[in-house]
């Protein structure tokens, strides 16, 4: 990416032109990658407060419009850089689960819906040191990475919303849970 100020990235909000446009391949020596990376999971880091994590962050949503976005591994407690994937298998069967987005509302305010997606997916992709690596996901990781595979596509997980009625702000969604014995609404 060109001209690139990693002083000033910050995560676009919808409906952002740039969340809109399609993605394109990292190239061998894309300038400035690794900086890129780390602004990723830097900003992702910044927005995870009150001990929810935000799950998944894509070059996009700073406005760079390549394949490459950041997830957040449970198990070894850190993000990881997912460079050009491939779907490499998506499960028929789907499941349903709330997601938000970085982009989508801010805090208390922030757009949650549910969701249908394959309730198992593969990808194939690169890390930073080149390395081919293979992600199979289940349940709610699925539903992160094919969230974040429709960014490359300009696809805000609004338009994937199975009902617009039940569209809830984070405030509306924490009521609930807190009335719910922390659970979200039965979808
Ligand atoms: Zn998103």
């Amino acid at each position: 990416m060109k001209n690139v100020n990693f002083k000033y990235l910050t995560i676009l909000q919808y409906p952002d032109p740039k969340l809109s446009a399609k993605s394109r391949d990292v190239r061998k020596n894309e300038p400035d990658l690794l900086l890129i990376i780390d602004s990723l999971k830097n900003l992702a880091k910044k927005h995870s407060k009150g001990g929810i994590t935000l799950v998944g962050l894509s070059a996009p949503q700073l406005g760079l419009n390549i394949r490459l976005f950041v997830y957040y591994d449970l198990r070894k407690k850190q993000y990881m850089e997912v460079i050009n994937p491939k779907l490499v298998y998506a499960s028929k069967e789907l499941s349903t689960e709330w997601e938000g987005c970085a982009s989508v509302g801010k805090g208390e305010n922030s757009l949650f819906g549910p969701v249908s997606r394959s309730k198992s997916c593969q990808i194939r992709y690169y890390d930073l040191a080149g390395n081919e690596q293979i992600l199979n996901a289940n349940g709610y990781l699925s539903h992160v990475i094919l969230h974040e595979l429709d960014h490359f596509e300009g696809i805000i997980f609004l338009d994937r919303v199975i009902d617009p009625k039940l569209i809830m702000t984070a405030r509306e969604l924490d009521e609930y849970a807190l009335k719910h014995g922390g659970k979200y609404p039965e979808v």
